[in-house]
């Protein structure tokens, strides 16, 4: 039996153990520690924005980026239902009204014709979520936007380093976010980081990241705010992360090409379009679809799977299907059905930075055994 493929492992074997001894010999460990402005500064430019705020997580960026656009009660927010809950919990936790949209079956992502039948007066924003890897087709949202007078946050947390058409993801929000998980792209370890083009908007999403202190009187406050601060140790990581996001891509894309030349030829399952009009896939992950005529779900491949050696997740679980909100009152009777049937049939093979051909051929060709059974 050979050893066990997991589903992700990061890699960090840069500069990731030099600057976090920089930070120990230094004493800057917390987060008024150098890198984490050196972060901001470099992740930013990357992505073609003026500001970035480092914060500890992705999904406290967004709970940032929603309270940073005043979104709440007596707001509505367009997102898809096939996303992260990180995405819902920021509009719910707000007092906003969430609306969701349908997935579109080739990208996955939401699917952009279904958005404007959901725009109502009271719609405040559209919270675009680019999913796995490919971009999602953001000039139609960017015209309804204009067409509305309708803030945009995007949630770029897997997309590091993608591009729609000739623009950084990443620079098409009002406000856009990233993570920092250890499965991105560039990780430390937990974070996540917010961008933007408007000073105001940088100075809010700051201050709500640091409990909403004023300048005035230490510990007097007129805002509520968080502590989503990230820490000098985690930014030393990002750092070195950084510098290494051009080969990450390229070993991404490598490893999306590979397990496309084995698995292209299997009609029991989709997998990622390798390209739109508009963009290359990144592979963030490799997804598969399993076709529903098959008569068997992600979970039982997932498991035989995992018996032989490989490791798997499951695609999201919709949002409308979610029973938090559900018991709520949001989203009952709803249906979407794109999303219902790749969340129960799609999961995603072991896409991380450590996967080299050896293992792609191994877990690609298992899946294609486990598959010819069916
Ligand atoms: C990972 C992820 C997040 C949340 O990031 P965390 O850092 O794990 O909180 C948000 N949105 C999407 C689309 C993600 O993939």
């Amino acid at each position: 039996m050979p050893t066990f493929i997991p589903v992700n492992e990061p890699l960090l074997n840069g500069n990731e153990k030099k600057y976090l001894n920089e930070c120990i010999d230094s004493g800057w460990i917390s987060s008024e520690g150098p890198f984490v402005g050196k972060l901001e500064t470099q992740f930013a430019e990357r992505v073609s924005r003026e500001y970035g705020v480092a914060v500890c997580n992705g999904s406290a960026a967004l709970d940032i980026a929603v309270k940073a656009l005043n979104i709440g009660k007596g707001d509505e927010v367009i997102f898809p239902t096939f996303t992260i809950i990180s995405c819902a919990a920021a509009i719910v936790r707000s007092g906003a009204v969430p609306v969701l949209v349908d997935s579109d079956p080739i990208t996955w992502n939401m699917d952009v014709n279904q958005i404007e039948a959901k725009i109502t007066p009271r719609t405040k924003a559209i919270m675009v979520v680019h999913i796995y890897g490919l971009p999602v087709d953001m000039d139609t949202v960017l015209m309804l936007a204009q067409k509305y007078n309708l803030r945009i946050i995007e949630d770029a947390a897997e997309m590091h380093g993608q591009y729609y058409k000739d623009k950084p993801c990443g620079s098409f929000g009002d406000i856009s976010i990233f993570s920092f998980y250890p499965n991105k792209h560039v990780t430390t370890g937990e974070g996540g980081i917010l961008v933007t083009n408007e000073e105001h908007l940088a100075a809010r999403c700051r201050a709500f990241r640091d409990l909403c202190f004023i300048k005035e009187r230490r510990f007097k406050h007129e805002e509520l705010g968080w502590n989503n601060r990230m820490s000098n140790l985690q930014a030393a990581v990002g750092v070195a992360q950084l510098e290494r996001l051009d080969e990450f891509i390229v070993l991404k894309r490598e490893m999306g090409k590979l397990y496309t030349s084995i698995l292209s030829g299997c009609n029991k399952i989709q997998i990622p379009q390798p390209s739109m009009t508009y963009s290359e896939n990144i592979y963030w992950v490799f997804g598969l679809v399993l076709d529903e005529n098959l008569g068997i779900n992600a979970q039982l491949i997932m498991k035989e799977l995992g018996d032989r050696g490989i490791g798997t997740r499951p695609f999201f679980y919709p949002m409308h299907l979610q029973p938090v909100f559900n018991k709520m009152g949001l989203f009952n009777g709803e249906s979407y059905p794109v999303a219902e049937r790749i969340a129960e049939q799609g999961f995603y093979l072991p896409s991380g930075l450590t996967m080299n051909k050896e293992k792609i051929e191994i877990c690609a060709n298992t899946l294609l055994s486990v598959l010819s059974e069916k």
